[in-house]
């Protein structure tokens, strides 16, 4: 049986439901989604959402600080979109239902983030993605959007040079089923699992990123990756960039404060590229606590404040880290947080593959260049989960049916491949392989980063690969089967890992998230450039494409 849809959104985070919203009203759409909507990775994004909604603020503002912030290789075209239609992004959320914190007079709050001129980030309280994603999932569902909940795509169908369905696995029966369709659209989030330490929800595994480098689209900037400076010592849970925006300070095992040697204007709110590297500089010269972390000091805010305003946090810290912020200080270390990299498309969706899109985290359009700044992302998935529906609406004017016949082949060929990794009896555990790539992230393709060690991660991850190649999965059931899914993820991660640590190896520069100690300066000449990788796993290729620059001028960043 092939299921038959005008478009197959992949991915139902706030990204792939806000295209829905935007395309069901023009045609029939569905979202494919391995998940519950509600456990999308949207759902956990806690400190909020940029807008230059105040008087004194503009969208020309909030994009120069979003250029500078990308160490200028951001697309400004890109950045002119997110920021002027910021303002109605979240005023359209707030009419559909979301909870934003106020101020005393009634209007949306705003607290400020890392790298911003001014407190331009709304929230809600220190849930915000919990509250936008409620919000956009409802619409989805006033609107009859189909939802195939806990499907997971496992590939795209590419018929005459164009995306013409998917395949995918139903997990409650086991079953491996086409869908076709004239367009499909990736929405499928960031792939933060191929680290160890990670802020991501388990699921991030980049699936949406590795079908199409499969498919022929090129993957854009993969190693800018970015560390969040603040994750819980112990589960590297996030610790929102709001707990430094309302107050928060940092400090080493010396009890200093030690912000002001890194970035003296901004302090502990200098972009988060920064204040990683600082952090993780403390530790490294033996000035971290147990050798491990430092602190994140919010007790001068007081109780009522940090019950008020973190909540969340506040809950995070006692249930995982044993810690009340309110008496205590928080231990903290860097940990992977957000993948800039992802789909090389434009600022209208569309990848280099006919029929194929891309947005939110999944998608390189490029916004964040080589570093995000805090509160964009929820607002790229909204803004661009507009444009992109626009888009595809557009394109399906000119567009005929798909091609049925080729999305059934390759559902009976995904069939065969899958009993294939049933059955197979001998080989490595994936979930041992998982278990062992992610400290090799995290050790030689992290915060800092140099030729040696670069070159011992590319030789691990491609032995890796041969492991995962001949694994054996040890569960044959047909429902529910998690080990399967887990393989098909670790297929995928180990793909993206290539990826990152080809394009960290061959950028001999230091900008933004990638830093090389080997090349600590940024280097505009050869590469103010994006990074493209295309090519098939164990040899894949790089190429460089040009930044479109704009109206704001490279310069030095300094904070
Ligand atoms: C802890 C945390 C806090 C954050 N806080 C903030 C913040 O305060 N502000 C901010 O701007 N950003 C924040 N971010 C980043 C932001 O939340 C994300 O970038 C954004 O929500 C991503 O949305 P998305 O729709 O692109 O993907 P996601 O919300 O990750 O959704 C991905 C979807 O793809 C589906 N999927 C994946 N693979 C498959 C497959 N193979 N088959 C079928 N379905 C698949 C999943 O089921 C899911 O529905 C935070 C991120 C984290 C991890």
């Amino acid at each position: 049986m092939t299921i038959r849809h005008d478009v197959l959104i992949v991915g139902a985070g706030l990204a792939g439901l806000r295209t829905a919203i935007g395309l069901a009203e023009h045609c029939d759409v569905a979202v494919v989604t391995k998940t519950h909507p509600l456990r999308s990775h949207s759902v956990a994004a806690q400190g909020g959402i940029n807008a230059a909604l105040g008087k004194d603020d503009s969208w020309e503002r909030h994009a120069f600080d979003t250029v500078k912030g990308s160490d200028y290789l951001a697309d400004q075209d890109a950045v002119e979109v997110l920021t002027k239609n910021a303002a109605a992004a979240v005023y359209e959320c707030e009419r559909w239902g979301t909870a934003f914190s106020r101020n005393d007079d009634g209007t949306i709050a705003q607290r400020p983030f890392g790298g911003a001129s001014f407190p331009r980030t709304c929230y809600a309280a220190d849930r915000t993605g919990h509250n936008l994603l409620h919000t956009v999932y409802e619409q989805a569902l006033r609107l009859g959007v189909t939802v195939y909940e806990e499907w997971f795509a496992t590939s795209l169908v590419v018929s005459g040079g164009r995306v013409t369905g998917l395949v995918a696995l139903e997990l409650s029966s086991g079953d491996v089923l086409g869908l076709a369709s004239r367009a499909v659209v990736l929405a499928t989030g960031g792939f933060g699992r191929v680290y160890g330490r990670s802020t991501n929800a388990l699921i991030n595994t980049g699936d949406g990123c590795a079908m199409a480098l499969r498919a022929g689209a090129p993957l854009k900037d993969m190693e800018f990756v970015q560390f969040h400076p603040t994750t819980l010592y112990g589960s590297n849970i996030l610790i929102t960039e709001g707990a430094r925006g309302e107050g928060g300070v940092l400090t080493n095992s010396e009890g200093h404060r030690f912000m002001g040697e890194y970035a003296p204007d901004q302090m502990e709110l200098a972009p988060r590229d920064i204040v990683a590297r600082a952090i993780q500089t403390e530790i490294d010269s033996g000035r971290g606590v147990d050798g491990q972390y430092v602190w994140l000091d919010l007790r001068h805010l007081g109780a009522s404040r940090i019950k008020e305003r973190l909540p969340g946090i506040r809950e995070i810290c006692m249930h995982f880290g044993g810690v009340d912020p309110v008496d205590e200080p928080i231990p903290v270390q860097p940990g992977q947080h957000y993948s800039m990299g992802g789909v090389h498309c434009d600022w209208t969706g569309k990848t280099p593959v006919k029929g194929l899109y891309a947005v939110g985290e999944t998608s390189c359009m490029s916004v964040h260049g080589a570093n995000r700044l805090g509160g964009n992302s929820l607002l790229e998935t909204l803004v661009f989960g507009a444009v992109t529906a626009r888009t595809v609406a557009k394109d399906l004017a000119s567009t005929g049916e798909p091609d049925v016949t080729a999305v059934e082949d390759a559902a009976f060929r995904e069939r065969e491949r899958l009993q294939g990794l049933l059955l197979r009896k001998t080989g490595s555990r994936p979930t041992d392989i998982r278990r062992e790539l992610g400290p090799v992230m995290d050790r030689l393709v992290g915060v800092f980063r140099n030729e040696t060690g670069l070159t011992e991660a590319l030789g691990r991850v491609r032995g890796l690969q041969g492991q995962a190649q001949r694994a054996s999965l040890g569960e044959t059931d047909r429902e529910f089967n998690y080990a399967l899914v887990r393989a098909l993820e670790l297929e995928n991660m180990l793909l993206l890992a290539e990826a990152i640590t080809l394009g960290a190896l061959m950028r001999r520069e230091s900008r933004g998230a990638h830093w090389r100690t080997d090349y600590p300066q940024r280097n505009d000449e050869e590469f103010l450039k994006h990074t493209l990788v295309t090519g098939a796993p164990g040899a894949l290729a790089v190429q460089y494409t040009d930044v479109h620059l704009g109206r704001f001028e490279v310069k030095e960043r300094k904070y």
